[in-house]
């Protein structure tokens, strides 16, 4: 449920909702607007009384939001929302925004060099993974703390904000000391400690979508994040399983451009695309970040490296820095377009077009 307040409802009428609601052993969300104020109901809705909530004074409409996500919907937050990273802002109307840099640290050579050819070619955050989550213990498992200090160094060196991966619960205090946005993995998406850890932070949150999630479930694990009061949540398609059975898969994973424009239609917050695992194939991810941007995505992830041969994780995905600039130059013309000829992504899907 949401609890609509009337434009000059006072503080005190507000206070009075937000007790009632807590003396039945619920917690709010309270979003503060410029006209007025919206309370969001966090748990078991049934212990209020809708028509009771309706009818205190101060009180606009109560409106009941049936599906198990309710804080990260259109129907809460009607805008779209905007996370700030530095002074990179994402979502909403901006251009996209390019999040890039080697699959996982290696040296702090190696991500210096990186990070100045991505910064070079016209990305705006650098990543890089320090605790790498890899399906086989005789990987490169990424080199840990010292990987995240390199991180911060490069960070300090180009003037350039970063995101890294947090895999566990216990080194999310660690991690946030390091850089300025938190990844959530696609293998720890239904991982809701690890979520609920990482977004008492504070911090940005990037929550990659699982690869084999719903939609729905995806958006359910993201209700986590708002419900510890943290809205800076970025989204992003990353692939999901290829058909099982007896295809012999051509792409490691297959990124859901559906996904795109119903996210948008679903929620206010920013939906990225990851060409790089959702193909991982270095000869599509130009083609791929092409069709993710055209189908409303509000940026990208590129793995990039210089010597994709001797990387020590997703070398088979990265694409060289002069082909990263390329894709930028390509992206932003597509998004440029879009935006020009009425774009139909912040008004007719978040109007919801689609059949019933
Ligand atoms: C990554 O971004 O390095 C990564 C491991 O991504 P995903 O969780 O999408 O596989
Ligand atoms: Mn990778």
């Amino acid at each position: 449920m949401s609890i609509v307040m009337k434009p000059k409802a006072t503080k005190s009428q507000v206070d009075e909702v937000i007790q009632k609601i807590k003396s039945a052993g619920l917690k709010v969300d309270v979003s503060s607007g410029e006209y007025q104020t919206v309370i969001g109901i966090i748990g078991d809705e049934k212990k209020v009384d809708f028509d009771q909530i309706k009818s205190m004074t101060g009180v606009n409409d109560a409106i009941r939001i049936q599906s198990a996500y309710r804080l990260v919907s259109r129907g809460y937050i009607p805008k779209d929302v905007k996370v700030k990273v530095g002074n990179v802002t994402i979502g909403g109307d901006e251009p996209p925004v390019y999040i890039s840099g080697p699959c996982s640290i290696e040296s702090y050579e190696q991500l210096f060099r990186i990070a100045k050819q991505v910064k070079d070619a016209g990305a705006h955050i650098l990543r890089g993974g320090a605790f790498k989550p890899r399906t086989s213990v005789h990987s490169f498992q990424g080199l840990g703390v010292e990987g995240l200090k390199y991180l911060k160094s490069v960070s300090k060196d180009l003037d350039m904000p970063t995101i890294t991966e947090i895999r566990s619960e216990m080194d999310v205090e660690t991690v946030a000391k390091y850089t300025d946005v938190l990844q959530i993995g696609a293998r720890n998406m239904f991982n809701q400690d690890l979520i609920e850890a990482a977004a008492k932070t504070g911090k940005p949150i990037f929550f990659k979508r699982g690869f084999g999630s719903q939609i729905d479930e995806y958006l359910s694990f993201a209700e986590r994040i708002v419900a510890k009061n943290n809205r800076k949540i970025i989204l992003c398609e990353r692939g999901i399983l290829p058909l099982g059975g007896s295809f012999k898969p051509t792409t490691r994973f297959t990124l859901d451009l559906n996904a795109i424009p119903a996210i948008r239609k679903e929620t206010p917050f920013p939906i990225f695309g990851d060409p790089s695992h959702g193909t991982g194939r270095r000869d599509l991810v130009l083609p791929m970040a092409r069709a993710a941007i055209a189908a409303g995505a509000h940026g990208l992830m590129v793995e990039v490296h210089d010597r994709p041969q001797e990387a020590l994780s997703d070398g088979p995905q990265a694409v060289l820095p002069e082909e990263l600039k390329r894709i930028i130059k390509i992206c932003d013309k597509i998004h440029k377009t879009i935006a020009e000829s009425d774009s139909p992504f912040s008004k007719d899907v978040a109007n919801g077009n689609g059949h019933s």
